[in-house]
Order: structure tokens, then sequence, then C-alpha cells
């Protein structure tokens, strides 16, 4: 087949939403996948619709844009127990994971997406997995990713190629990608509407977003509009 259709792992954050638009501009049918696990706050899993809702208004790709699923992964809670999931606080663990860390999370909703991409006539998954300059998650690291694809298409008996965008740059840089792919509109969509920040504020607007702005996704989130900021002026 063909690799023009594409199923995207899309939670609403900022990294999934460039790797949607991403996806728009390359493939010809898009789907996009998301997971409820017991997170603390559904903000993010809100904000979901409304920014497809408005990919889909920014240019000539919207007609591209197909199904969403929604997965509910429950069980993913009671094998987890972290900030994300649990009303703990957000610190680091004595292996230098955050505690937001959910083992081996990103395993997990690749071989969920890999299923129903099979069941969709989908070989490709777009995931916004980044080594560049997060937490050290081993389930974001290349490797894992790329061998991972290759255990699902020895699984599947049929290929299954992992796309991610985002591997090697850093947060700067997916700003960057962001107005490369859509321009400003797109960099506005992402300030207004994706979420990214870890207790789920969406009360405090700042220039690149709204959030806490004291969680390290938040700091993060900031640090590469920041940088960014400084990369263009
Ligand atoms: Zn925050």
């Amino acid at each position: 087949m063909a690799d023009t259709s594409a199923l995207v792992l899309f939670s609403g954050g900022q990294d999934s939403t460039v790797c949607l638009a991403w996806a728009l501009a390359r493939y010809e049918r898009i789907e996009t996948i998301g997971f409820k696990y017991g997170q603390r706050h559904s903000v993010e899993l809100g904000q979901r619709g409304i920014i497809r809702e408005k990919l889909a208004r920014l240019g000539e790709t919207a007609k591209r844009l197909g199904a969403d699923t929604v997965l509910d992964l429950p069980a993913l809670q009671s094998i987890s127990d972290t900030a994300l999931t649990r009303e703990t606080e957000i610190t680091f663990a004595a292996t230098g994971l955050p505690t937001t860390f959910v083992p081996g999370r990103n395993l997990l909703f690749l071989t969920y997406a890999a299923a129903l991409a099979y069941r969709r006539g989908i070989n490709t998954l777009v995931g916004g997995m980044c080594e560049t300059d997060f937490s050290g998650y081993p389930d974001c690291r290349n490797e894992t990713i790329q061998t991972l694809a290759q255990a699902i298409g020895l699984g599947l008996a049929s290929p299954m190629s992992i796309e991610t965008p985002l591997m090697f740059i850093d947060k700067a840089g997916t700003w960057a990608l962001a107005q490369t792919l859509g321009g400003d509109d797109l960099v506005q969509l992402i300030i207004e509407d994706t979420h990214t920040c870890y207790v789920g504020d969406r009360s405090n607007r700042h220039a690149w977003g709204y959030g806490c702005g004291i969680c390290p996704a938040c700091e993060l989130r900031a640090k590469g509009w920041t940088e960014w900021q400084r990369q263009t002026n």
C-alpha cells in the first residue's frame, strides 16, 4: 500500500498538535487517536475536539482529516503510581525520572494505535516522541520507537512505520516547525488551544499559552518559546 494515510497519536498538547499539522501536510488521509488512562486532569483531552475543528479550518489540507478515536485504558492507572494519575507531588524520583513517568506508556499507546491502524488499512503511525530535551523518558528514544516498529511489523505480518517528526528537535524547534507548517495561524492555535500543563491550569495566559507556569511541562514550554523568540528576533 502506498504511504498515503497515517494515524496520529493526538493528545491535545503542543507536540502532538504540531505532529498532526505535519501529517496533514504530508498524507492524503489522516486519522487521530487519543487515550484516556485516568489522567488527573482531562483538560488536554478536552482540547482535542477544539483543536481538530480549528485545524480543519486552517487550509487546503482540512479535507484530509478523518475519524478520531479515543480509547479507554483504565488499566494503566492501576499499574502506575505517578504524579499524572495520583494526587502526589511532582518531584523527581531517585531514578532521575520525573514521577510523571508512566512506565512503558508509549509502548502501550503505539501498540494500541498499531492495532487500530491495521484494522483501518493504515500503515504509518505519527507520534510526538522526542529524545532531545525532555526528561529522558526511555520510551521516547528513537531506538525504542524504531525497534518497536519492527516488532509491531513482525507481529502484524505487515509493515508499520512510526514517524516521529519531533525526535531530534528541541522545544524552540517545535515552535519553528509550527511556523513553517502553518504560519502565524498555527502558532496562534497552539498558543490558545493546546494544553501541556501538568496541573491542568487554563486560567493563567502567558505569551506561550495557558498553564500554571511553574510545573515541569510549563517550564519546558516557556523555555522553548523564549528561545524561539530569541532566535527569530
Ligand atoms: Zn503547568
